[in-house]
């Protein structure tokens, strides 16, 4: 995907590539991209480019995209690649992290222009290009849970066979994994994964129910979630991926630090995630103005509303941890309901307060939704606790990490709250000359 110039990265509005129709039907591409993933490479006989690129009399801005397929050779009638087609990669970043990973600056039309092909009708390549970036978005999600998923195991493997001084409460010298506090880190991993990753599959059936759903309303319903948990499974879990990542090199202690272990390695790896496919802000602006203002907090509540009702089971529940679980996750359906609220309130009053509360409350949303997942599958563990079925060790583990999860994550649901409605109107307070 080859959308992001030097003055045009989040504001893809300002796009300066050029494509000009040619007699034969093709365009004449010219202009320069940056940061393009696998922009060049020799595992494939073939690149097929997605170029965004306006033409000579485009609106200007959004509605003036177009989206172009440029292949790195042109194809021959037999399907075979032909010549080199005019577009090059001029270089290639030098990165933090995902090192196995070439980002590549490449110039189009250097010897007069690249053969270009319009995809659809012209002037709406962001509309095409979304359909692109919304499924992207939900891997880049998954990447943040994949690479927090691996830095968990290998922190737990290190933890069990480290052993230094001796555990509170232990008679002898123990692994690290007897600290309280190693473990409250290896659980706030574990816990996170679990409740992150029940999100995107969430995302994801809601995705195939949209494609598969017999009935249309329902195909509709399920588009309406899958595009209202977007934003927030790309946000909330590549942020909270790298806050794991790092947890990761805590718990190797100065091993952590060092390149021998590779803990270092997904902290600088999952680093990317919250920046690629739009940042984190543009994750959040998304949520508020597309997935909330735009359908008046329709969506954001019936889901608040299921979340809620759960609650409202599990806090009449004789098993501790549910009714522990259903206490949090009630507080916590009641602090994102308020939020939206507070939202729709002020969005008509002051512009920058949405775009100010934004962050905080995607991850309000991430920490909620979360922990609603991680209440139905306490639920249904429990269940199987009781009738004795099937592996009771790991249907005991689910139900003690969801538990961890609502007294631990959950609970922190209020004080994000506070910090959306009360916090937004003193983020602009101090004057960028006093920053
Ligand atoms: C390793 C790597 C691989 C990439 N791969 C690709 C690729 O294959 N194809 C491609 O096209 N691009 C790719 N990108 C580009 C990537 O998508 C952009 O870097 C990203 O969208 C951010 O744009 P930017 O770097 O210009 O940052 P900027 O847009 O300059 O953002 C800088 C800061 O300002 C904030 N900001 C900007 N606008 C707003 C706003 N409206 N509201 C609130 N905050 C805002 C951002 O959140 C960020 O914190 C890649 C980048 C990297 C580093």
């Amino acid at each position: 995907m080859n959308l992001t110039e030097a003055a045009a990265g989040s504001d893809l509005g300002a796009i300066r590539t050029k494509a000009v129709r040619q007699p034969d039907g093709s365009y004449r591409i010219t202009g320069q991209k940056i940061f393009i993933t696998y922009g060049d490479h020799e595992l494939a006989r073939n690149i097929i480019h997605l170029v965004l690129a306006r033409l000579p009399d485009a609106p200007a801005g959004v509605k003036g995209i177009s989206l172009f397929i440029v292949p790195k050779f042109l194809v021959n009638a037999d399907g075979s690649p032909g010549a080199c087609n005019d577009v090059a990669c001029v270089s290639l970043e030098h990165k933090l992290g995902i090192h196995g990973s070439p980002t590549a600056v490449m110039s189009f039309g250097d010897q007069g222009g690249a053969a270009g092909f319009l995809v659809g009708e012209e002037n709406r390549g962001l509309e095409y290009m979304f359909v692109m970036m919304n499924h992207a978005r939900l891997n880049v999600g998954v990447q943040g849970v994949g690479i927090a998923e691996r830095a968990y195991q290998q922190a737990r493997a290190y933890a069990c066979e480290r052993v230094q001084g001796k555990a509170a409460g232990a008679a002898t010298i123990t692994p690290i994994v007897e600290h309280p506090d190693v473990r409250r880190m290896l659980m706030t991993m574990k816990a996170h994964i679990e409740a992150m990753r029940a999100l995107a599959y969430v995302e994801a059936a809601a995705l195939d129910r949209a494609h598969a759903e017999p009935d249309e309303a329902a195909r509709a319903g399920a588009l309406r979630l899958a595009e209202f948990l977007n934003p927030i499974v790309k946000g909330w879990c590549t942020e909270t991926g790298v806050e794991l990542a790092s947890l990761g090199v805590q718990i190797h202690g100065g091993m952590g630090y060092v390149e021998e272990t590779g803990a270092a390695q997904h902290l600088r790896d999952a680093r990317i995630t919250p920046i690629y496919e739009g940042t984190t802000a543009i994750q959040a602006n998304d949520l508020v103005n597309r997935k909330i203002l735009r359908d008046k907090g329709a969506t954001a509540r019936a889901v608040m509303a299921e979340a809620g009702a759960l609650a409202a089971e599990l806090v009449t529940s004789p098993a501790p941890a549910l009714k522990a679980i259903g206490i949090e996750l009630a507080e916590g359906a009641r602090a994102a309901g308020a939020a939206v609220d507070w939202l729709l309130a002020a969005a008509g009053q002051d512009s920058r307060l949405p775009a100010a509360a934004a962050v905080p409350l995607l991850k309000l949303m991430g920490v909620v939704l979360g922990g609603f997942h991680m209440a139905r599958a306490a639920r249904i563990a429990q269940g199987r606790l009781q009738s004795g079925e099937g592996d009771l060790a790991f249907f005991d583990a689910k139900v003690k990490t969801a538990w961890f999860y609502a007294e631990h994550v959950l609970v922190q649901a209020p004080a994000l709250l506070a910090t959306v409605t009360r916090g937004s109107a003193t983020v602009m307070g101090v004057p960028a000359d006093q920053l």
